[in-house]
């Protein structure tokens, strides 16, 4: 297993790269470099995908426009979720990712603050147990652990529950992870693979041979290599765009609240039935069903809202006070807590609501690892170690047809 190598440069390039200016918005070339594989995008997917791929004996660069896991990795929350999927090509990927987290990265889990703490959905009236009966019974049917639970079970798994809900569902399988922690960790991990980790440097072009992609382009220099990732996230339509191919990725922004540290309060992630349906849905206006966790740190998480308004950046009080209702309707003992900060970000998503995975019929050399909407933390595992089988030419654990860039859902 090697590392990314510098390739020699062309003489021409290599005297400019000596006489470039350094200072202030001068343009600092580096060397060119050759791999077997460049990752666009340094988020949750494209660092499993370096880490999966790097371990699996290619020669791995990773670039990224600005900081490690700076975009929508770093602005949500990190729920590694089977409970929130109904049955098909999602729940799948979930489930297969479930293994690759607790098998094939379980030695490195402390490093991400991987808990496999268990979900707990709430139903508040009979109409919403009733659905998360029919949902659960779907997911056991397919493989799942879903576990239904009366009125009293849920006060003895979450004592601080307001009193009187309906009844629920414990998942044992959900589970966190710390995603800042984690793009770190995988992203080192695969420099000591020996990937070559670039940050701050944005790909402005692909290098073509006819219809394939050969490789990328940065300001700073450019890398060759046989197949390109798009990890670019809520971006990838943008990268994809790049080669002259549609991408309909789309941003779908939530906001989280965090409270101040407390005593350990909430054990599960804890969340309302009605999340499933908000999750599936495409409605543009704002939905907010509350998700709430407790954090090693202390603090809780309360999420999370969902809606399509582009990348406005700006704060929603709508959003915020949909928030703290719905996390005071969940656990009254938040009452009086003081809310710290609020953040958000913008979910990358697709029409059909999945993630598009595997190599581009339309561009060959180019691959998708991107669109994973509400849930790419969770999925970054088995996306990262799948493609890593498919660039290596290997079966894949999971067929990737669903994912495919071609499929018909994509063309909405
Ligand atoms: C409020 C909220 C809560 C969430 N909660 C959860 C959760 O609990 N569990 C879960 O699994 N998921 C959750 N998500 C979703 C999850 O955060 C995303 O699905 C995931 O982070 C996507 O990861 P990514 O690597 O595809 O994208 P990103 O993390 O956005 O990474 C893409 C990277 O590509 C880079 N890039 C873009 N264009 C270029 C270019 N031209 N050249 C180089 N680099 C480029 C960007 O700088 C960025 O760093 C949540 C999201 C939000 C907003």
């Amino acid at each position: 297993m090697s590392g990314a190598s510098g390739r020699a440069a062309h003489p021409r390039t290599a005297a400019r790269d000596r006489a470039a200016p350094r200072g202030r918005g001068a343009v600092v070339t580096g060397e060119n470099l050759t791999a077997d594989v460049a990752v666009v995008g340094a988020g949750a997917v494209g660092a499993a995908t370096a880490y999966f791929a790097a371990r699996a004996g290619l020669r791995v660069v990773v670039l990224d426009r600005g900081a490690l896991g700076g975009g929508t990795s770093s602005a949500g929350e990190g729920n590694v979720l089977v409970s929130d999927k109904d049955t098909g090509p999602e729940l799948e990927l979930a489930r297969h990712s479930q293994r690759v987290w607790r098998e094939d990265l379980h030695e490195h889990g402390q490093h991400w603050e991987f808990e496999s703490k268990g979900g707990v959905v709430v139903a508040s009236g009979a109409a919403s147990l009733a659905a998360l009966r029919d949902l659960t019974a779907r997911q056991r049917a397919a493989g799942v652990q879903a576990v239904d639970v009366g009125p009293d079970e849920l006060a003895a798994l979450e004592s601080e529950l307001r009193p009187g809900l309906a009844g629920g569902a414990h998942y044992p399988e959900d589970a966190q992870v710390q995603p800042v922690l984690l793009v770190a960790h995988l992203l080192r991990l695969a420099s000591a693979a020996g990937a070559r980790v670039l940050p701050h440097e944005p790909v402005t072009a692909f290098q073509r041979a006819g219809e394939r992609v050969t490789g990328v382009v940065t300001p700073r220099r450019t890398v060759a290599a046989p197949a390109v990732v798009n990890a670019a996230g809520t971006w990838a339509g943008e990268v994809a765009a790049l080669a002259g191919i549609r991408l309909p990725v789309l941003p779908r922004r939530g906001f989280v609240l965090v409270t101040e540290p407390l005593p350990p309060t909430i054990q599960h992630k804890v969340y309302a039935a009605e999340y499933v349906g908000d999750v599936g849905s495409s409605d543009a206006a704002l939905q907010s069903s509350p998700v709430i966790e407790g954090t090693p740190a202390g603090t809780v998480l309360i999420g999370s809202t969902r809606e399509r308004v582009g990348f406005d950046r700006r704060t929603s009080r709508a959003a915020l006070a949909a928030l703290a209702r719905g996390a005071l309707g969940l656990f009254p003992a938040l009452e009086g807590v003081r809310a710290i900060r609020a953040y958000h970000g913008f979910r990358p998503y697709c029409p059909d609501h999945l993630p598009v995975i595997g190599p581009d019929p339309r561009a060959p050399g180019l691959w998708h690892a991107c669109g994973h909407e509400g849930a790419g933390i969770g999925l970054s595992a088995g996306t990262g170690q799948l493609l890593a089988q498919a660039l290596t030419g290997r079966p894949t654990a999971l067929g990737l047809a669903p994912f495919a860039p071609e499929r018909e859902g994509l063309a909405a």
